[in-house]
């Protein structure tokens, strides 16, 4: 493997400017959470998706123009930030409903704990700076991310105007 940035191709053709050390494995860590106690961008065709699947009146809300899964209260210890508070969908058993009910789920959560920005028409792939600090999943297994760019790309990425994931509630 070439020192980044180099280009890799994910999903037949498509390619992203890889900017993290191929050498990186990932593998979620049961319990851990973190990235599910937030408020979740959703583009807009995940915003349909979600419309197909469950009612949004509760669980979407908007701000500074774009669509999110907000946060709510837990009332309990586990799987919740500082604040008692984790995204809607994130259950009292640490799953997240979306996926265990529907097997789907937002495409920015996929992405997590890569981040996705566009430079030069190229889509960029890095770390995201939170998840060096808060994701136990990172260079924990055998599973190199560079080898498994399309399961944390989804390839509606490439249909986007502007794909970038690191936009916060
Ligand atoms: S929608 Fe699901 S995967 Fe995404 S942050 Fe919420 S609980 Fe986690
Ligand atoms: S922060 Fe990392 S290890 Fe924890 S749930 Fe999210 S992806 Fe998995």
């Amino acid at each position: 493997m070439p020192d980044p940035p180099f280009r890799s191709t994910v999903h037949d053709g498509k390619e992203v400017v890889v900017e993290f050390d191929p050498s990186l494995t990932f593998e979620c860590v049961d319990d851990c959470t973190w990235c599910c106690q937030h408020g979740v961008l959703l583009y807009e065709t995940d915003l349909l998706e979600l419309a197909a699947r469950e009612s949004i009146n509760e669980p979407v809300t908007q701000a500074r123009g774009r669509d999110f899964v907000r946060r709510e209260p837990k009332g309990r210890d586990e799987h919740v930030g500082e604040d008692g508070a984790a995204c809607y969908f994130l259950r009292d058993d640490g799953l997240c409903a979306l996926h265990d009910e529907h097997d789907w789920k937002p495409a920015r959560c996929s992405v997590f704990p890569l981040e996705v920005h566009v430079e030069g028409g190229d889509i960029h792939v890095s770390i995201r700076d939170s998840a060096h600090e808060h994701c136990e999943g990172l260079d924990v297994s055998e599973r190199r991310v560079v080898d498994n760019l399309e399961a944390f790309l989804p390839e509606l990425l490439w249909e986007l105007d502007d794909p970038t994931t690191e936009i916060e509630l």
